[in-house]
């Protein structure tokens, strides 16, 4: 059995729209695929719908989350949810609060720049915004565009929108503690993704990845593209020490990542003792 259990779409920053991701799964002869979004559930609907014969598909997301950095300070990790509830009331709530959260940081940032003189008015921007989307960097940059600022987006983000620059504020990602309860919470699994991958800052101190797996963290994401073979060898080893499933993705982003479907994958064991925690939402089967 071929099993991938980290892909993006589209719904996410994925280029394959969802129901062509299961396309691209199954011409690439996998099994199995998850479907693993940022921060979103918007895919899994055409996702089921499009699932060609033979191609079982696990319904998941990639959140965001803060974490301890080790050293008294806090990062950014990805924790992937499988198999959960969307429709869960913990679930929804922690949505509502991280899309408020979102928009008063947008309007902070906003406010900075009106106060420093730059045409950009905080309440315009939010109000071209629907309530059920995250308020975003990417919103902002289209305004600074608008008001003639930059020429791109993409100026935008290198200049005044940079995480370095003097208007940016800081996300308030969901605790990654109370995303894995969460997750729980909503009968799914968790897995933390690609933890050591030397291209997205220092590897999570151990010390933290054992805190997890005390509190319900159910495996580790091992066998990834941005984790070289001495890494995946210790963090096998982490794995069985701590009692965590390690599992194997790609983390396919159709056109946006070199990354090939399926070039890492997951043990069937390993899937299988994930599926039997899981209880909020069931595999389809193509
Ligand atoms: P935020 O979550 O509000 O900090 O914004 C980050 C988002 O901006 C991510 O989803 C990125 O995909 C997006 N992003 C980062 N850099 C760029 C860029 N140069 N052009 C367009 N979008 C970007
Ligand atoms: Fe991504
Ligand atoms: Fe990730
Ligand atoms: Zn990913």
């Amino acid at each position: 059995m071929r099993i991938d259990l980290h892909t993006h779409s589209a719904a996410s920053d994925g280029t394959d729209p969802p129901a062509g991701l299961m396309r691209v799964a199954a011409d690439a002869g996998l099994d199995v695929v998850a479907l693993t979004d940022h921060d979103t559930t918007e895919g899994w609907d055409a996702a089921a719908a499009a699932l060609p014969s033979g191609l079982t598909l696990v319904r998941g997301a990639e959140l965001s989350c803060a974490a301890p950095d080790g050293r008294g300070g806090s990062r950014t990790v990805h924790l992937l949810g499988y198999l959960f509830d969307p429709d869960s009331e913990v679930v929804r709530a922690e949505q509502r609060r991280l899309r408020e959260r979102r928009r008063a940081r947008l309007r902070v940032m906003a406010e900075w720049m009106a106060a420093d003189g730059l045409p950009v008015d905080p309440d315009a921007v939010l109000a071209g915004l629907a309530d059920d989307v995250p308020a975003g960097r990417p919103h902002l940059a289209m305004a600074l565009v608008r008001a003639g600022l930059v020429a791109t987006v993409d100026e935008a983000f290198a200049s005044y929108l940079s995480s370095a620059g003097r208007y940016h504020v800081r996300r308030q990602d969901t605790p990654v503690a109370e995303a894995i309860s969460m997750v729980a919470d909503a009968g799914g699994v968790t897995v933390l993704a690609h933890p050591f991958a030397a291209t997205r800052g220092r590897p999570v101190d151990a010390g933290v990845l054992a805190e997890l797996a005390g509190i319900g963290l159910v495996g580790v994401e091992v066998d990834h593209p941005d984790h070289p073979p001495e890494t995946r060898r210790r963090l096998h080893g982490l794995a069985a020490e701590l009692g965590l499933l390690a599992t194997g993705s790609s983390d396919y982003h159709g056109g946006n990542k070199r990354n090939r479907i399926g070039q890492d994958r997951t043990a069937p064991a390993v899937y299988e003792a994930l599926v039997e925690r899981a209880s909020g939402a069931k595999v389809i089967q193509g």
